[in-house]
């Protein structure tokens, strides 16, 4: 048993949109496909992978480091102890190689990409969907039917003023969902305050609408927002401010009444460890959204989730970002609270599969060896086939 190939491509998720500190128009991702000696089905087992949206590709690390260490490294140190499959911790560990710690930047986004297809194909080889192995390897076997969703939404966008706002939040409303997330921060705060009150007039109640600051705020500027955004009684504030001013999260945590949500521009487990000790997180009522996808992959993912569990956070105060059918797996498979989709954004990337339906809310999980992206047919079709085909 041997990957015999992997293939990279970037791809582009580019689009008119921006949130408080970004636009989209240049943004792009790395996509993966390895190729297995393994045969399903009478086609070799292919593993595929991709990062998710706002970090842009990182083919260089992919080919000069982190391809060929896979491809240069013993076959068999890659495989589990029976050698019946791959071994996600073995490949992992190959990729880094020679990579010293700390400086969790972009290197992540590119092993995250290879891991996610690693865990694609390992679930494809025992012919099972990757929430079921997930349960199997990490929570003794359970899993949830059925996960709560919310679309990421409400950009800001030239072209679609407070109406459009009003009327993408409705698109939702009518496809099934019933939390739905706005971005903030990228206005002055009295525009903002006008954009939730359109929001809320077709969410209904604020528990059904979580707003987004991307990061943009300093602390001052946070805090004021907290202080106008307290009588919404919101579902959450979203990265209020830098993602590694951990002080700055202890010092809002301090005065904020609504939750906080933090955490998918944290990639590694020594980072996450430092923010659940120092960021002051409540863990009655604040937010997890680790990326597993830019985070070094699934397999770190788990590891932060781990280790999360033993700082005391129950595993349903994670909701892991990207709005991918990966978050969903995990989300199935570790019995989280839920994960973000993206219907509308980032395609054809972003969202689950074709015959997903939304009820209420929530998304059955659907049974599809692997992470299920053959089901996805404009991403399997456009982008992943023709990769992999050469
Ligand atoms: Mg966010």
């Amino acid at each position: 048993m041997r990957i015999v190939e992997i293939r990279e491509m970037t791809a582009s998720l580019s689009s008119t949109m921006r949130n408080a500190f970004i636009d989209f128009s240049k943004m792009t991702l790395s996509v993966v496909a390895v190729i297995t000696d393994v045969v399903r089905d009478g086609k070799p087992v292919v593993g595929y992978g991709f990062n998710s949206n706002g970090r842009y590709a990182q083919g260089g690390v992919l080919r000069e480091r982190l391809i060929p260490r896979l491809l240069e490294a013993d076959p068999e140190s890659l495989l589990d102890e029976a050698g019946t499959n791959f071994d996600p911790v073995r490949v992992h560990s190959c990729m880094m190689t020679n990579e010293k710690p700390g400086g969790h930047g972009e290197r992540a986004f590119a092993v995250g990409a290879l891991d996610a297809a690693i865990w694609d194909a390992v679930a494809k080889i025992e012919e099972k969907s990757l929430h079921q192995i997930f349960a199997e390897r990490f929570n003794g076997g359970a899993f949830d039917e059925a996960v709560r969703v919310y679309p990421g939404g409400g950009y800001y966008d030239p072209e679609k003023g407070t109406d459009g706002l009003k009327a993408e939040m409705q698109g939702y409303r009518d496809a099934g969902y019933t939390l739905m997330k706005m971005k903030i921060g990228g206005a002055p705060l009295d525009d903002d305050m006008r954009r939730i009150e359109a929001a809320l007039e077709v969410t209904g109640g604020g528990e059904f609408l979580a707003v987004d600051a991307n990061a943009a705020l300093d602390l001052d500027r946070a805090t004021a927002y907290a202080g106008a955004m307290s009588q919404y009684g919101l579902a959450w504030f979203e990265e209020p401010v830098d993602p590694l001013d951990y002080e700055a999260h202890a010092e809002l945590a301090k005065v904020c009444t609504m939750p906080l949500a933090t955490a998918e521009n944290v990639f590694s487990l020594i980072d996450a460890k430092n923010l659940l000790q120092y960021g002051g997180l409540r863990r009655d009522r604040d937010w997890l959204q680790f990326d597993p996808s830019l985070c070094y992959g699934p397999s770190e993912f788990i590891a932060i989730v781990k280790m999360a569990d033993e700082m005391g956070w129950a595993r349903r105060r994670h909701g892991p970002h990207g709005g991918q059918q990966l978050g969903l797996a995990l989300a199935a498979g570790l019995q989280l609270g839920g994960t973000e989709t993206y219907p509308l954004v980032f395609q054809p990337f972003g969202g689950f599969g074709d015959d997903v339906v939304i009820e209420d809310g929530m998304v059955r999980v659907p049974n599809a060896p692997g992470l299920g992206v053959e089901t996805k047919s404009e991403l399997y079709n456009t982008v992943l086939k023709p990769l992999a085909q050469g």
